[in-house]
């Protein structure tokens, strides 16, 4: 048993066989297989084929750059054949029953890690020809490397950190939790855990290569707490814990189909955050009474290239068919930063929360953005959808964009394109939006305000950086000022404004929204129904 503590990022229970995401680049699919001796057979082949492809290198390297050159292929040979590393694999595959390039790639990683951390320089620079052979041998096997695990079963996920792009292509409904040594409680990792409402740690005190994939491990969210291999009477208080939050979660079902309404009368519209269809319906399952924030850029990201207008509209329509009269916002895409899309023109910076990001990238590449609006005009014949523009600073850009949208809406009228005019509001989450929220509100039919870069931006703090947690503080009246001086500058121009941030789902503040004058809070769908039972209390 290993008692692991970590920071919590959503509360939650969680038990199931751990997979640790290691070194991307010795990922493989690991996949159950009955027949173990024939698979030790094949794992014997790909060996002989490795040592035939490194004897032919050597000789040509021998014949072309000497021998001295050549003979790191000689090492790789004798690595290969290592009795220890050959029967760790076959270890592997005859007691957990997985397919040989699976048990490669964990033996790979284990060895690399040795090897790494030996004092003797010489040593330690042989890591990277474990890495070679290991990625030669998975290839002779005839797997696919680099890519993040397809998931086969319900795991709680290990690893440092999990990029969006990554996340987007792993199943969902097979996560049970996050656990990573790095993120921060802002980063994305944290927000997908609150959207899908399982357990999540960020920043525990162990490195993920230090654990292993297939390991039995108990999530606790509730007090930042990772067992690997817990004792019976631990998972006997978990399951029992488990059983009490499935007990609540059920009587908050009861108060689906109300509305979230308080005593004296103010009604405040509680809407979901989503950032793809799988999403929407734990939005409607949870009786959001629409969705707040369509992240879009999550149909941009873990790809290779643009959505084109055809894709995204199917998408924005079947979104809106999902949700009936509810209405939908799609916020157009939000690249750059921690979210990245490697076909886009976005080199690395040195600064990339102040970088070239939201609305930049779109008005640098307005094709992007037109396509994108060609599509959700469109769509917008079909439902209820609003539009709204990430990372606003100035009036100039909203005027901007509105030069771009009038131009797409001609263009769709020329062409005999059906498609529909949509309400189009802003995020406020720089502080230059905020103080300029007066001048802003009357160019637009609603603000939404994203308290998780505008907490960033007002406090000088990058939300990814967990070493900076602790100076955090999103209740920070400077950003509360913020709030309700946007609130109060919307009201005046006869605006909406919501509020999609994460602190929308904090119930410690929802009174302070309510007393602001917030119209709408959207938030994870889990978190509906419990901000629904809070307003409904209030006086
Ligand atoms: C925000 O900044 O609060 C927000 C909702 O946008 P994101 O978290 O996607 O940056
Ligand atoms: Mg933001």
């Amino acid at each position: 048993m290993k008692r692991i503590s970590g920071k919590s990022v959503f509360e939650g229970i969680a038990l199931g066989p751990v997979l640790v995401l290691g070194d991307r680049e010795l990922q493989v699919n690991r996949k159950s297989i009955q027949d173990v001796d024939a698979e030790v057979q094949r794992l014997q082949e790909a060996i002989g084929e490795a040592q035939a492809q490194l004897q032919q290198l050597y000789e040509q390297s021998a014949k072309e750059l000497g021998e001295g050159n050549a003979a790191i292929f000689h090492v790789h040979q004798l690595l290969l054949e290592d009795e220890e590393y050959q029967k760790r694999i076959q270890d592997r595959i005859q007691m957990q029953q997985v397919n040989s390039e699976y048990a490669v790639s964990v033996v790979g990683e284990q060895f690399v890690d040795i090897f790494a951390s030996m004092t003797d320089e010489y040593m330690r620079a042989r890591a990277a020809d474990i890495k070679d052979i290991t990625i030669r041998l998975i290839k002779c096997l005839g797997g696919e490397i680099g890519k993040v695990a397809e998931l086969t079963e319900p795991v709680i996920i290990v690893a440092e950190e999990l990029t969006p792009s990554e996340t987007v292509v792993l199943d969902k409904s097979k996560i049970l939790a996050f656990v990573t040594s790095r993120g921060s409680t802002n980063s994305h990792t944290a927000i997908l855990a609150r959207t899908m409402n399982i357990p999540a740690l960020v920043a525990m005190d162990m490195k993920p290569e230090e654990l292993q994939s297939g390991q039995y491990g108990l999530v606790n969210g509730f007090i930042g707490e990772f067992i690997v291999e817990p004792s019976e009477s631990q998972l006997e208080e978990a399951r029992a814990q488990m059983q009490r939050i499935a007990e609540q979660r059920a009587l908050l079902q009861e108060l689906r189909g109300k509305e979230a309404i308080t005593l004296s009368g103010k009604k405040i519209v509680l809407n979901a955050n989503i950032g793809s269809l799988d999403d929407l319906e734990s939005a409607l399952v949870n009786d959001a009474e629409g969705i707040g924030l369509f992240r879009s850029e999550f149909l941009y990201i873990g790809r290779d290239a643009l959505p084109g207008e055809e894709e995204q509209f199917e998408i924005y329509k079947q979104a809106v068919q999902m949700l009936g009269d509810k209405p939908l916002v799609v916020r157009t895409l939000d690249i750059g930063a921690d979210k990245q899309a490697e076909y886009l023109p976005i080199e690395q910076e040195e600064n990339p929360a102040m970088g070239y990001r939201g609305i930049r990238v779109c008005l640098e590449n307005p094709e992007i953005l037109q396509t994108q609006l060609r599509a959700l005009y469109r769509a917008a014949v079909y439902g209820n959808l609003s539009i709204m523009y990430p990372m606003i600073i100035s009036v100039e850009e909203v005027q901007t964009i509105k030069q771009i949208a009038a131009a797409v809406k001609t263009e769709l009228s020329e062409e005999g394109i059906p498609y529909r005019d949509v309400q189009e509001g802003i995020m406020i989450e720089t502080p230059a939006a905020a103080l300029i929220s007066d001048e802003l509100a009357k160019l637009v039919d609603f603000f939404s305000i994203g308290t998780n870069d505008l907490t960033q931006y007002t406090l000088a703090i990058d939300r990814q950086n967990a070493k900076l947690d602790s100076f955090y503080n999103p209740h920070h009246r400077a950003v509360l000022r913020l709030i309700q001086m946007v609130a109060d500058n919307a009201h005046k121009a006869g605006k909406r404004v919501a509020i999609c941030g994460e602190l929308a789902a904090d119930t410690e503040l929802t009174k302070t929204f309510v007393d602001m004058g917030i119209d709408e809070l959207s938030a994870a769908p889990g978190a509906i129904l419990q901000l629904r039972d809070i307003i409904r209390s209030l006086p």
